[in-house]
């Protein structure tokens, strides 16, 4: 399956390409997890780059019926591997934005999960539409952010009017595939339940657009510290702000793991400010190979984004700052130590410029 053809109304893809319904048994080899990789699975730590595609596949599959949510939602367990196929087949092979990013996302969030004793204070319909979330924020993603979809007029913008167009597009084809019966996960919950969890899968992928995340930080900084499980608005606003920490939270993840990411999200800036720059539309700075490096890329997001969110999750949840945010405070470090030799490699080739300068102008 490429891109459903969609029996539903969201019947639209970005390049005509149809998604075609799948009827048959995926064929993703059987993989079988060792009980190291189950225990692995659950930690930051875990390292993402290890894994084929069907590797990832299975261990999706695997969180969905550790989590409890096969049972739950009375999930048919062949549905939830096409399903799972389904998702991977419409995600791009972006440098950044592609199955990868996805797995690492959901992976998170099942870490998150587990290190928050989530399940002890949400419902097993809350993580559901949390793994789901995760696991479709990024669907169909075309490398291209929302900056340069309304700037150039693309078709994704005109469509959504400039309102968040890539995060729409995500949810929209999260849907299209969801609306196949042969993917469908949540075939068998009544029609009421079924609204609410699309309702709230909607309501998280949205939130995933940084151009939002001001207002999502203080919407939260405002809960946090009178947090209340039994308010329907505070437990939505911990959902939003848990895959925002999840979509960004490469920086957690070990150096060897993490910075890796970190050439893959350039190698995706260079692509369109290169673009950018040849189609006369404006480029910002932050993705200009000319102006941003590695530890200039991250000093600032991991300063001024990172850490005062995680600091304002760890809040609610003190045994984050051990896991997760120790890990973000010793990458700045690094990376601010990065910036110091890269600082005092251009000082010198300044100096030895200026010194062949005055010696030509010598002799
Ligand atoms: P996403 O596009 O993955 O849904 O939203 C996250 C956005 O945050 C990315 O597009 C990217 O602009 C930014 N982002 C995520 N991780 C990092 C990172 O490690 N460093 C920097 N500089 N930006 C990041
Ligand atoms: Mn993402």
């Amino acid at each position: 399956m490429t891109r459903v053809n969609c029996p539903c109304k969201y019947n639209f893809s970005d390049d005509g390409k149809k998604l075609t319904p799948r009827r048959d048994v995926p064929s993703y080899p059987k993989y079988t997890l060792s009980q190291e990789t189950i225990e692995a699975l659950k930690k930051p730590t875990f390292d993402v780059w290890h894994w084929e595609h069907n590797e990832m596949l299975s261990c999706l599959e695997y969180m969905y019926h550790d989590l409890g949510l096969v049972r739950e939602f009375n999930m048919n367990p062949i549905t939830l591997k096409r399903w799972l196929l389904g998702i991977q087949e419409n995600y791009r092979s972006n440098p950044f934005h592609n199955f990868r990013h996805c797995f690492c996302v959901s992976q998170m969030m099942y870490g998150m999960i587990h290190l928050c004793n989530l399940q002890e204070k949400l419902t097993l319909t809350d993580m559901g539409i949390l793994m789901t979330a995760a696991v479709c924020h990024d669907l169909d993603h075309p490398g291209y952010n929302n900056t340069y979809q309304i700037n150039a007029r693309t078709e994704l913008a005109v469509r959504y009017n400039d309102i968040s167009p890539l995060e729409n597009h995500h949810c929209a084809v999260a849907f299209q595939i969801l609306c196949l019966p042969e993917c469908n996960i949540f075939a068998n919950v009544d029609l009421e339940a079924f609204k609410q969890i699309r309702q709230a899968i909607i309501t998280l992928i949205l939130a995933t657009d940084m151009a939002r995340h001001g207002e999502i930080l203080e919407s939260f900084k405002q809960k946090v510290d009178s947090f209340d499980y039994a308010n329907e608005e505070h437990v939505t606003c911990l959902k939003m702000v848990l895959i925002k920490c999840c979509d960004i939270s490469n920086e957690v993840r070990p150096t060897e793991v993490a910075e890796p990411w970190v050439d893959c999200l350039l190698e995706e800036y260079f692509m369109q400010s290169d673009r950018e720059k040849c189609e006369g539309l404006p480029v910002a700075p932050f993705m200009d190979r000319d102006k941003v490096t590695k530890p200039t890329a991250q000093i600032g997001f991991i300063k001024f984004v990172l850490i005062p969110m995680f600091e304002t999750v760890m809040k609610l949840f003190p045994q984050i700052e051990e896991i997760m945010v120790q890990p973000l405070r010793d990458s700045r470090d690094h990376y601010e130590e990065l910036k110091q030799i890269d600082d005092a490699m251009t000082e010198k080739k300044k100096t030895e410029n200026m010194s062949l300068v005055s010696a030509v102008v010598t002799v």
